[in-house]
């Protein structure tokens, strides 16, 4: 592991030499040549004529490049990129652990990824019998009967869970109008309410990090639909009293949500159905190990109640003695959908993933997904305590919160660890969140890193802290140096955009 801090390299400007890591990568735009291409394409025929005025008369100014020429660019910005495949990335709250190969041949076999979901049911039985075997693991883990498969992500599984509370509390004729969320809850928690048309308001926690149950009790009314929780909560802490909160919510007509993202930390060890929830998520790419693929597919199913279940969205799958159907009607229940999600049932490769997962854990290997994950983290907190301050000591789950709290009398803070962690050949973990810790640093190893690589992690984080006191403070304000790109401006670019390819060669912005 590199220790030094180095000065400022001069960055190497050019595509056509590549001299040490140090590589700058012109834009594709800049790259090529518009009158250049990479493949010989034959002369259109008579069809053309056949576009009419649709017919395009101007050069629309793509960038030609050769085959070589694309593919070394899109390798080269690969190599820019920090990866799970490449070392640890402790980002608390997303749960980035190692994605086993085997799920990912069992994903790839054609009988999985080549189906299209409107070929006839009798040629898709082997899909839909492993969606329904995703469905029995899922609804054994989680203790709730019904488990709803298709929503794309945990956001829009938070989405599908609101809905589901206010078709229910409307077919009550009791519709009300407020959800009430935690204030450590990942923005996607109020997000969530207020595209769903609730207004929301934000419940305070206590000193310890956990939900203040007396604060919660005082804004409990007719008016509140749903409490939105997160058990392991943002700080990494379990929602100890869960139940008092579940008795509370209930005795005022609401329904309780949990954001079940956290729910590496206590997979095979409890069942959310027996803490008085009545409707949570999954993120099965965060728990189950199917990947995190930069913006999506994600999978976020949505387990419930046998109460909530007939409000469930569309379609359901089906299984009888001819074998499975996909239908719009769920057993007895009367038809209270307020319908689908999304096109279809949802996202196949990852359902292959996480059962290839489930499977290849067994319950005894899920339920040793969540002590060694929170042994991890309570390793880390344990090699950390000493060097950085922690707003909630004590005993953490699959994640550890620490703050800036000891670096600022030296001039340091979070963004500063961060980026002297991309120096030390780390990833950074979580910064800035949750929002109710002043500089929050969130960091959770996941079960699947070895103890070596903690320590290597332990010790980069403790030579940062140890720099703080020396005069290679203004080294580590500087960091990261050892990377393409310097330390930049947070905003700027979103402030600032330089849309340079369309202002000086591009058709004008019309
Ligand atoms: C990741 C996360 C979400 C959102 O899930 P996505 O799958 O990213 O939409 C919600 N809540 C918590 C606590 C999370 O960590």
């Amino acid at each position: 592991m590199n220790k030094e801090i180095v000065s400022d390299t001069k960055m190497i400007s050019s595509t056509a030499t590549n001299k040490g890591l140090h590589i700058e990568e012109a834009l594709i735009f800049e790259q090529g040549s518009t009158d250049r291409s990479g493949v010989d394409l034959p002369e259109i025929s008579g069809r053309s004529d056949r576009l009419g005025k649709l017919k395009r008369l101007d050069q629309i100014g793509l960038p030609g490049l050769s085959e070589p020429e694309i593919v070394r660019h899109y390798t080269r910005l690969s190599r820019n990129n920090y990866a799970i495949d490449i070392g640890l990335y402790p980002l608390g709250s997303c749960t980035m652990k190692h994605n086993p190969r085997l799920n990912e041949a069992v994903a790839r076999l054609p009988g999985f990824s080549n189906i299209h979901p409107l070929q006839p049911p009798s040629t898709v039985q082997g899909a839909m019998a492993l969606i329904k075997e995703l469905e029995e693991w899922l609804t054994a883990l989680t203790g709730f009967p019904t488990i709803a498969l298709s929503p794309a992500a945990g956001a829009q599984g938070e989405l599908c869970g609101l809905m589901v509370i206010r078709s229910y509390l409307e077919k009550q004729g009791d519709p009300r109008e407020t959800v009430l969320v935690a204030d450590s809850a990942h923005g996607t928690n109020p997000a969530t309410a207020t595209m769903c048309g609730y207004r929301t308001k934000s419940i305070p926690s206590n000193d310890s990090g956990t939900l203040d149950l007396q604060a919660l009790e005082n804004m409990l009314d007719n008016k509140v639909a749903a409490v939105m929780l997160t058990n392991p909560n943002t700080c990494g802490l379990f929602e100890g009293q869960i139940l008092e909160i579940s008795d509370a919510v209930h005795k005022s007509g609401a329904l309780l949500y949990c954001d079940g993202a956290n729910f590496n930390a206590i997979v095979g060890k409890v069942k959310p159905a027996d803490l008085g929830i009545d409707i949570m998520h999954l993120n099965l790419h965060k728990t189950f190990s199917t990947p995190h693929g930069g913006g999506g597919p994600g999978s976020g199913p949505v387990a419930m109640t046998s109460v909530l279940a007939p409000y469930a969205p569309l379609p359901w799958i089906e299984e009888s003695a001819s074998g499975f159907t996909i239908t719009e009607h769920l057993g007895d229940h009367s038809q209270q959908s307020f319908g689908r999600m999304r096109a279809w049932h949802g996202q196949m490769g990852m359902f292959v993933r996480a059962l290839s997962y489930l499977i290849s854990h067994g319950g005894d290997g899920l339920r040793q997904v969540a002590e060694d994950a929170v042994l991890n983290a309570n390793y880390i907190r344990q090699g950390l305590h000493k060097h950085y301050s922690m707003p909630y000591p004590g005993t953490c789950m699959h994640e550890v919160l620490c703050d800036d709290q000891s670096l600022k009398p030296a001039g340091l803070k979070t963004l500063d660890v961060a980026k002297a962690l991309i120096d030390q050949g780390f990833h950074p973990m979580t910064i800035y969140f949750p929002l109710i810790v002043n500089g929050a640093m969130l960091i959770e190893p996941t079960e699947t890193e070895t103890k070596e690589i903690l320590d290597q992690f332990i010790d980069a984080m403790i030579t940062i802290a140890n720099h703080s006191t020396s005069e290679n403070i203004a080294a580590l304000q500087n960091a990261p140096v050892h990377t393409p790109r310097r330390r930049l401006d947070e905003t700027k670019a979103a402030r600032n955009p330089i849309l340079r390819w369309l202002q000086d060669t591009g058709p004008s912005a019309t």
